[in-house]
């Protein structure tokens, strides 16, 4: 049972991130966004989570418009049409998130770390998930003297989570979901030392102001709900619902990285498949 607000309140979003061609995997997680927001006659927002300027290029934005066109998916607000809560691009959203910065660092949500990487690989548990980052060891947990900061750039800014509390929420697909802070994830990051927000915050800040009111994203992001449903607390923001969809597995039961260029939408099209062909047939496709 999927709880939205109001029928017609109902505010879904399609967030890639422009570090690759998009594959049968987006695909699928998109088509289920896109479905969702017409069966409850709702809009659609379409953000580039192009927040990492590392990893982004310019050319894969224009790649995943064309390519959502080409699979029939239609948005109601996005970058290349505006809309209420424009901008929608995460690299021109900073000041939003600074502000959410600010607020957590004022209110003892988030200290300064100094680890460096070479300290944390060292101290850190492993986590269970090899794709989940590690279970920080709380080294600078006890830092106070966040007020020193007037900007958040040189080092990593972690959440304090509460230890031993159970993070639950209620998956529109998957159901019933819990997990315990502390124990299957630790202090996050949410603003890098290299001075990019972490997508954990970035997000919860989007996802807040675009007035979101279900994410539909892969399972692979179960844990980091919880993880945002902490910020979104912290923030004040209302808590929107959740709906993880299955992940496309390739023959070795391995999610679908975007290396896979076989996989990739501009590929299969190329090969002569329509939308339908691909939708339908995404498990092949990545055998
Ligand atoms: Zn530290």
């Amino acid at each position: 049972m999927v709880k939205t607000r109001s029928r017609s309140g109902y505010r879904g979003r399609l967030a890639p991130s422009p570090t690759g061609l998009l594959h049968v995997g987006h695909a699928r997680t998109f088509w289920i966004a896109a479905q969702r927001a017409r069966e409850n006659a709702g809009g659609l927002i379409l953000r580039n989570e192009d927040l990492d300027p590392q990893r982004c290029r310019t050319e894969f934005v224009d790649a995943m418009f064309e390519d959502l066109h080409w699979l029939g998916i239609e948005w109601t607000e996005g970058p290349d049409r505006g809309g209420p809560y424009a901008p929608y691009s995460q690299s021109e959203r900073r000041s939003q998130y600074l502000q959410a910065w600010r607020k957590l660092r004022d209110e003892g949500w988030i200290y300064p770390c100094a680890c460096s990487r070479k300290d944390l690989a060292l101290a850190a548990t492993a986590p269970n998930d090899a794709d989940d980052e590690a279970i920080y060891p709380g080294t600078c947990r006890a830092c106070t003297n966040t007020k020193d900061f007037d900007a958040p750039v040189g080092v990593n800014w972690r959440f304090r989570v509460p230890d031993g509390e159970a993070i639950t929420f209620d998956d529109g697909h998957v159901g019933s979901q819990r997990f315990i802070a502390g124990g299957d994830f630790g202090d996050f990051v949410v603003w890098r030392r290299d001075d990019v927000p972490a997508y954990q915050l970035a997000v919860v800040v989007d996802d807040a102001q675009m007035k979101i009111t279900e994410v539909v994203r892969g399972a692979d992001l179960l844990k980091s709900t919880a993880r945002q449903i902490l910020i979104f607390r912290a923030l004040g923001f209302p808590i929107p619902v959740y709906y993880h969809g299955d992940l496309v597995r390739d023959e070795r039961g391995q999610r679908m990285a975007k290396r896979h260029d076989a996989a990739s939408l501009r590929h299969l099209r190329k090969t002569g498949l329509t939308p339908e062909q691909v939708l339908q047939n995404a498990e092949a496709l990545v055998k």
